[in-house]
């Protein structure tokens, strides 16, 4: 006979448990964290679902996702007080109310706990050692909580504590490897970020590996002006079958796309600095430092990025970065004509072997007719091959470095309040240094002529 478990994906719902996730004060990270690992382990996450600490609320819960879900897992409600119901809750539904039953393994890991801190066992946490007859408990070597582990007709069902630092532990000791499915991940997914370029527009140059129902699938999310590219392959060879539709994916959005998972423009940069030699340095108006800090966020970034200025008053971009005064009082501060001088001052006096500048009117005051609030200008100036303080090049990628110095800037109107201009401003140059470094060109977004 073939069970529905052998035929098909395994699937989750996720049960979070708690007045406080209800009411907001507490931000639902288990769920996050349960999903993520769930679907990293090929389990297909179909439901979230969060209740109050009651108990009919629970119980209706459990019945609902357990009825076609083939693994719940809730979190909260197993501490000793009387609002912890997910014990009973599940006794309800499996064993009918009946009399709890102390575990020994469960009374010891409590005993053994407060022994071990020098404190007395209040009665009332011996509550925490009772599970329901037909349910086994899980373990929690990092509280005093343990979790349960029992069956909701064909629902696997797992309970674990609230505390993430308790319910982590538990999670990966004992439940993964309990549902992950055998052979190979069932469910592979990766993720691509990209900038520059809208939602839509995106979702245009990646034209049918979007459509609904694709294998494997295809969807985007924004965040933070940043476009991410989920990639979802399902099946036996999902792994291989996800890396290939990410390398296909990442050419269809060239050149916006950038790293994935944890990269960022500026940990991708950075990369392709180094692949390339090629040493990086800053000279920011508006965005105060924005730039300097995404890129010194990542480790190991002193090898490419040299340093930069804060260069916010006129006096300051002069006597820094050595812009001509002629030229701030007749063009202003945020000017093509100031970021190129800034850019190249940034980098002569860096020894870089190029830099990015940026000089704006990030608002809410100080904008005019002609310089809106939301105007940057971003300057970029290449010192040219062999010039500036190199690193030793890592894979020997192309170089797109021009033979001789020079100097361009692209003006931006980023609509948003005041961080989210910054923000745009400081990603907006960070990809503009990266395609500069590749020799790639296309319009952005927010662009001005
Ligand atoms: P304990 O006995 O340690 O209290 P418990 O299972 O009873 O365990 P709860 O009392 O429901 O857990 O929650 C304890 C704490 O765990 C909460 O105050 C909150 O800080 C954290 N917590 C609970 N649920 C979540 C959740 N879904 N995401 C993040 N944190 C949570």
């Amino acid at each position: 006979m073939t069970t529905m478990q052998e035929s098909q994906p395994p699937t989750a719902c996720i049960l979070s448990i708690g007045d406080e996730l209800v009411l907001g004060t507490t931000l639902d990270t288990n769920g996050r964290a349960l999903s993520i690992a769930l679907r990293e382990a090929g389990i297909d996450v179909i439901e979230h679902r969060t209740v109050r600490d009651d108990r009919a609320a629970i119980v209706a819960a459990f019945r609902v996702l357990a009825g076609y879900a083939s693994v719940v897992i809730s979190t909260g409600g197993l501490g000793p007080t009387d609002d912890d119901l997910t014990r009973d809750a599940l006794n309800q539904i499996i064993d009918d109310d009946a009399p709890q039953v102390e575990d020994a393994v469960a009374r010891a890991d409590l005993e053994s706990w407060f022994a071990g801190r020098g404190r007395a066992m209040a009665a009332i946490n011996l509550r925490q050692a009772m599970r329901p007859r037909s349910a086994r408990i899980i373990r929690n070597l990092e509280g005093t909580a343990p979790g349960l582990a029992a069956s909701i007709g064909a629902c696997r069902v797992f309970c674990l504590p609230g505390p993430p630092r308790e319910m982590i532990p538990m999670l990966e000791a004992e439940v993964l490897p309990a549902v992950r499915p055998v052979g190979a991940p069932m469910i592979a997914k990766r993720t691509l970020g990209s900038f520059g370029i809208g939602e839509s527009a995106l979702a245009e140059m990646l034209g049918a590996r979007m459509t609904r129902g694709r294998e494997p699938a295809v969807g985007t999310t924004a965040s933070g002006s940043v476009v991410s590219i989920q990639v979802v392959a399902r099946g036996a060879d999902a792994a291989a079958r996800a890396d290939r539709e990410v390398a296909e994916c990442m050419a269809a959005v060239a050149p916006y796309g950038f790293g994935s998972v944890d990269a960022t423009i500026a940990s991708t940069l950075l990369d392709e600095c180094r692949a390339r030699g090629r040493t990086l340095a800053v000279a920011e108006s508006c965005t105060g430092g924005l730039i300097g800090s995404m890129l010194t966020a990542i480790s190991g970034s002193s090898d490419v990025f040299l340093g930069g200025w804060i260069t916010y008053s006129n006096a300051m971009k002069e006597a820094q970065l050595g812009v001509d005064p002629q030229v701030i009082a007749h063009h202003g501060a945020v000017s093509r004509e100031a970021v190129m001088a800034m850019a190249r001052g940034a980098c002569e006096r860096s020894g870089a072997s190029f830099a990015i500048s940026v000089s704006g009117v990030a608002g809410p005051s100080g904008g005019s007719l002609d310089k809106p609030v939301g105007t940057v200008w971003i300057g970029l100036h290449d010192a040219g091959v062999g010039a500036g303080a190199g690193v030793s090049a890592g894979t020997g990628a192309g170089v797109a470095t021009h033979a001789r110095p020079s100097t361009h800037a692209r003006r931006f109107e980023f609509p948003g309040a005041r961080d989210i201009v910054r923000d745009r401003a400081a990603k907006t140059a960070l990809q503009l240094a990266r395609w500069l470094l590749r020799g790639e060109h296309a319009p952005i977004l927010w662009e001005r002529a």
